[in-house]
């Protein structure tokens, strides 16, 4: 759905067999929840102190991509450990009965792994300089809500969000879980038949084969055409969720990137933004990022590690 797959090239540092993450058989990627923080090396607490040096006494803008929830056991699509995958276009979702069945189908599997999910010590970092006061506010590309569960409460789910439901013809919201009900009376037995589906992409996409009798559920209200609320691949992101996002840059002294390879322009124009405006930018990710042009400094470390790193270092800010 929401970023290509270009794959970001390999790292030297792949780690070692016993925690090389499981293949799935449609090429995805099952990562493992994780609480640990692996120890920086000497380069990355170099790069780290620089990014304290630059954001020190600034209000900063957060932005977070996928690489935020691989510690959750999120896989990214494009980290360097993923496979490429092709997500679905809106004008696929909504002109081809058979790719909306499938999507909803393995949705109807995958979103249940989104729900379980727990927020991972990066995401504790972003919340807890949100409750120093240090942030302006924080920009997710993230549909899995893991910055909500872990406290942060000024965030724009840039993308949308993986719980809500949203009816194309009226417009109507509704909790996926309510969703999921008429889904599951629509399908008796299909979850109990397909729960040992492998990998869930970011986007809830479940790894189901089976998909070809499944039956999706018209809008409650109106019979209409029901679609997650997420912002899909040819489809824009609401101009007055932008407009708060530049609002939230505007805001601050500096903007902090964390996960996430600025494919998209989605997230991409918010550094650019920054950029123009003299504020220094860090971005802090494996990988080259499309924004790294613009980046004040560019920090190649573990996101779970170079935020709590960064959130335990930063100076509280003067009152007046
Ligand atoms: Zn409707």
């Amino acid at each position: 759905m929401i970023q290509a797959g270009d794959g970001s090239g390999a790292r030297e540092d792949q780690p070692g067999p016993e925690s090389r993450p499981r293949l799935g058989l449609t090429g995805f990627v099952s990562g493992m929840p994780t609480r640990e923080l692996k120890p920086l090396d000497q380069q990355e607490r170099k790069l780290l102190d620089q990014a304290v040096a630059l954001l020190s006494g600034l209000r900063l803008a957060v932005l977070t991509g996928a690489g935020l929830s691989t510690d959750s056991g999120i896989p990214d699509y494009r980290g360097p450990q993923s496979v490429p995958r092709s997500p679905m276009t809106y004008q696929q979702f909504v002109g081809d009965e058979a790719l909306r069945r499938r999507y909803w189908a393995r949705n109807h599997v995958g979103w249940r792994h989104l729900r379980r999910a727990d927020p991972n010590m990066g995401h504790e970092a972003v919340a807890q300089l949100e409750q120093r006061g240090l942030l302006s506010g924080l920009i997710t590309q993230n549909v899995d809500k893991l910055h909500s569960s872990a406290g942060s409460t000024n965030v724009i789910d840039l993308h949308g969000t993986f719980d809500l439901v949203v009816c194309l013809q009226c417009s109507s919201a509704f909790p996926r879980a309510r969703i999921a009900e008429i889904l599951e009376d629509l399908n008796p037995g299909y979850l109990e038949r397909e729960s040992d589906a492998g990998d869930v992409a970011p986007d809830a996409d479940a790894e189901v084969d089976d998909t070809a009798g499944f039956i999706v559920a018209p809008c409650p209200v109106c019979g209409g055409m029901l679609k997650p609320d997420f912002v899909y691949f040819g489809e824009n992101v609401p101009k007055d969720r932008v407009a708060d996002a530049y609002a939230m840059v505007d805001a601050a002294g500096g903007l902090l990137v964390a996960g996430s390879s600025l494919s998209v322009m989605s997230g991409l124009r918010f550094v650019r933004h920054a950029y123009k405006a003299g504020k220094p930018v860090v971005i802090v990710n494996r990988g080259w990022t499309r924004g790294d042009e613009f980046a004040s400094l560019k920090v190649e470390a573990g996101v779970s590690e170079a935020l709590s790193y960064l959130a335990e270092r930063l100076p509280d800010l003067s009152q007046d």
